[in-house]
């Protein structure tokens, strides 16, 4: 079903903030939940924590240019309006603000947000600027909107953790709010590039999740971070995965190397298959 769309859009920054200064001055709470579209269950989950902590809830829909490399997928990123505003509507949100690229990005602008050392690891090591990218529109979307809380998915986990630096570095007066990652049954998490996999690909990806979940197990019983990982990339191999980018034990705060057992660690993954690059991480 995607008819009823009756969610009110906005594609401007100014009538954003007229709506919200509404909603201010009658003393409502705003939750923010930042997404770029192609909508599933993980997005929906993000919505209904806000809508569930918060009296408003906006959904921004933007495809970020400035996230992709240039040999990523921007131009054939999955681009569905209608069908993404009915579901917000049904989850419950207040408004869906859609700007175009011209609104965000005017011909003149200059200024990016980078956040270094935890923005240059991992996922930024394997996607140069992608967490520019990131940061730099997240830090606009916070500040155009100035909402109590913004939600983020724990799918990208290495996301949530830059973007918490960010608001905390920038002093941007938001909370931000971190939900667990939706599965199928089988345990692959959902995203949108998922759609990018054949039957048979599709059919081997839950052994990411199956692996990382092991090593998270084993780390916690006291196994060597580094043999847990070595094992994983082997595993993911021998189950038909082609490159492996990463699989790594790590702080789950800072991002780095895993050293004291006694601070709350994080298994962090990501591969491709065929040609879906797919990212997964879960607590140890
Ligand atoms: P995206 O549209 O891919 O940029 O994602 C928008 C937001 O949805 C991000 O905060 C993601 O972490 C979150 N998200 C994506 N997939 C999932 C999932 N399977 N479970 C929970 N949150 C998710």
């Amino acid at each position: 079903m995607t008819g009823g769309a009756d969610i009110e859009r906005v594609r401007t920054i100014a009538d954003l903030r007229r709506c919200i200064a509404e909603w201010r001055a009658a003393g409502l709470s705003i939750g923010l939940v930042p997404t770029m579209g192609a909508l599933h269950e993980g997005h929906l989950a993000l919505v209904e924590a806000a809508v569930g902590g918060c009296d408003r809830t906006i959904v921004t829909l933007f495809v970020n240019p400035a996230q992709f490399g240039p040999n990523e997928d921007f131009a054939v990123y999955p681009r569905d309006e209608d069908r993404d505003a009915g579901l917000v509507t049904r989850a419950g949100a207040d408004l869906l603000f859609a700007p175009n690229v011209d609104e965000v990005y005017p011909p003149d602008h200059a200024t990016q947000v980078h956040v270094s050392g935890l923005g240059d690891i991992l996922e930024g090591e394997h996607r140069p600027g992608f967490f520019t990218g990131v940061a730099t529109v997240v830090s606009k979307l916070l500040l155009q909107s100035l909402p109590d809380r913004a939600y983020f998915g724990e799918k990208d986990y290495q996301q949530l953790c830059v973007i918490r630096r960010l608001t905390r570095d920038l002093d941007i007066p938001v909370s931000i709010a971190g939900v667990k990652t939706v599965r199928e049954e089988d345990g692959l998490a959902l995203s949108s590039r998922n759609a990018y996999l054949t039957t048979a690909e599709r059919a081997v990806a839950p052994v990411l999740h199956g692996t990382i979940a092991q090593v998270a197990e084993q780390v916690g019983r006291g196994e060597d971070p580094r043999d847990q990982a070595q094992w994983a990339i082997d595993q993911l191999r021998r189950a038909g995965f082609g490159d492996v980018d990463y699989v790594t034990v790590r702080n789950a705060e800072t991002l780095q190397e895993a050293v004291d057992a006694s601070l709350p660690a994080r298994v962090l993954a990501a591969a491709w298959l065929g040609k879906a690059r797919l990212i997964d991480n879960v607590a140890v």
